[in-house]
């Protein structure tokens, strides 16, 4: 095992000294610094541009010259998301990385092994890792969490490779053959204000998993944003002196919301606090085992001024409820695949106006384009706007594959396993690149990474120095 007692070390090395550069989707300015000096330090020829994409290339070893190049890809960006009440700056501080029971995670926060991992395998690879390799082409891509803007943008005539492993795999038994399309959306509404003197209480919902919003879609996991509308639509039935002061929960597009809370004015109190604390115990009957720790708070609030008149409180409400959300339909070829879903993924709401963030994907462009026009039928039903701020394209399967049967060849020969091949109901930037490089063969790959995009994030170790060896395997075939 010789990765394990050799090259391992210099894998976490090189993860430890790019946790310590902060790099959120749209500040990977110290990632190009670093990996531009990295580069120059070994003399190898690169290559970086307005994107902050980063290319550098390394000659095939003795013997290669003749084999076909091979475009390694990963991106150098991460997703911030912390817990509530942790002091963490992800402009300045570095990742607070630990170990527990050979899985390394970073202290309250996301750890960014996506795509950390792509980042720290490139540059031991850079660094003369492989003694037998045909020349790689080492794309680091920026901002791939916030909408893909470097692979988006960088300039594809520059790689002459057709074989191509991007590393943003989070299943290291499996190989990705194909990946979803998506279609960011956002609605906003506007509100009229009144005036109110009524007690005023918070709702919070907290405690849940959250998750990825195409790869856990289908886990059955709450949506906070979706639970607090439902909460709130069921005491507006209720309560007709109900009205809403604010709202808010989630931030992202392509995250599951983990927290929601909410202001809202009415007489009676208690009544709310009674039909929450009821509502929590029933809640828990049914619960998929990672939102176990669900809770609803209800506090009291000082009062307001100002607050959403009764017909504005319904529609925000509404936009927060009962638009349709979660798994719309299963892939019937492939087992357990999601093919067509949405997610809200965020809502701020107050006497200013109401937004919404939403993302619809599918397997299939048509099903993206109807997802599109309900939203719009949405809006315009609850006298508002939508509009469209991004769509990112698929990468559909391919029969044959020479670069997924060489990888599958290698899993065998480290693993004595089969790998299994699958598509993802999510957007990886090969959707661009595939489309910027129609005869690329392309294959997605990674260690086991848990819980991506939320604190919870986690990766297996001995996955870690797996995934590489058979990366080491994968380059020598020619
Ligand atoms: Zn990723």
């Amino acid at each position: 095992m010789l990765c394990k007692n050799f090259l391992y070390p210099m894998l976490l090395r090189y993860f430890e000294e790019i946790s310590a550069i902060p790099r959120g989707s749209g500040h990977e300015e110290g990632m190009v610094a670093y990996l531009s000096r990295f580069a120059k330090e070994r003399n190898l020829s690169f290559y970086t541009d307005e994107f902050k994409n980063v290319l550098i290339r390394l000659p095939a070893s003795e013997g290669y010259e003749c084999a076909p190049s091979i475009l390694l890809q990963g991106h150098t960006d991460m997703v911030c998301e912390k817990n509530r009440g942790v002091e963490h700056n992800f402009l300045t501080d570095p990742l607070k990385l630990c170990v527990e029971d050979g899985w390394l995670r970073a202290k309250g926060t996301t750890l960014g092994a996506d795509d950390g991992v792509a980042v720290a395998a490139m540059l031991a690879l850079l660094d003369g890792a492989s003694e037998a390799h045909p020349e790689l082409e080492c794309l680091f891509t920026s901002c791939e969490e916030a909408g893909m803007e470097g692979a988006v943008g960088f300039d594809y005539s520059l790689i002459h490779s057709r074989m191509m492993v991007n590393m943003d795999g989070c299943d290291d038994g499996v190989i990705l053959a194909g990946c979803a399309g998506g279609l960011r959306s956002h609605i906003n509404l506007p509100v009229e204000e009144e005036a109110s003197e009524e007690p005023c209480v918070e709702i919070r919902v907290g405690g849940l998993a959250g998750g990825h919003s195409g790869e856990d879609i289908h886990r059955g996991r709450i949506n906070a944003v979706k639970l607090l509308g439902e909460i709130l639509a069921h005491l507006l039935v209720l309560y007709k002196d109900l009205r809403l002061i604010s709202f808010w929960g989630g931030d992202k597009d392509n995250a599951i919301p983990r927290e929601a809370e909410a202001k809202i004015c009415l007489a009676d109190r208690d009544g709310v606090k009674r039909i929450l604390s009821e509502l929590e115990k029933k809640l828990h009957e049914n619960l998929v085992p990672e939102d176990e720790g669900l809770f609803l708070a209800v506090t009291d609030a000082p009062s307001v001024e100002s607050v959403m008149d009764r017909a504005s409180t319904e529609r925000v409400i509404f936009l927060a409820a009962k638009i349709p959300n979660g798994v719309f339909a299963m892939n019937e070829d492939l087992k357990d695949q999601v093919s067509t879903s949405r997610n809200l993924g965020g809502m701020f709401a107050d006497i200013t106006g109401a937004k919404a963030i939403f993302l619809s994907r599918s397997d299939y462009d048509e099903n993206i384009d109807y997802s599109a026009g309900e939203l719009e039928f949405y809006a315009s039903v609850l006298r508002g706007s939508c509009h469209h701020s991004y769509r990112f394209l698929g990468w559909n399967y391919a029969k044959e594959s020479e670069i997924r049967s060489r990888y599958g060849e290698a899993y065998r020969a480290v693993t004595g396993n089969e790998a299994r091949v699958e598509t993802i109901h999510a957007g990886l930037e090969c959707g661009h690149i595939k489309h910027a490089i129609p005869d690329m063969d392309v294959i997605s790959v990674g260690p086991t990474v848990l819980n991506l995009h939320s604190p919870e994030e986690t990766l297996n170790l001995d996955s870690f120095a797996r995934f590489f060896e058979i990366l080491l395997e994968t380059l020598k075939y020619h």
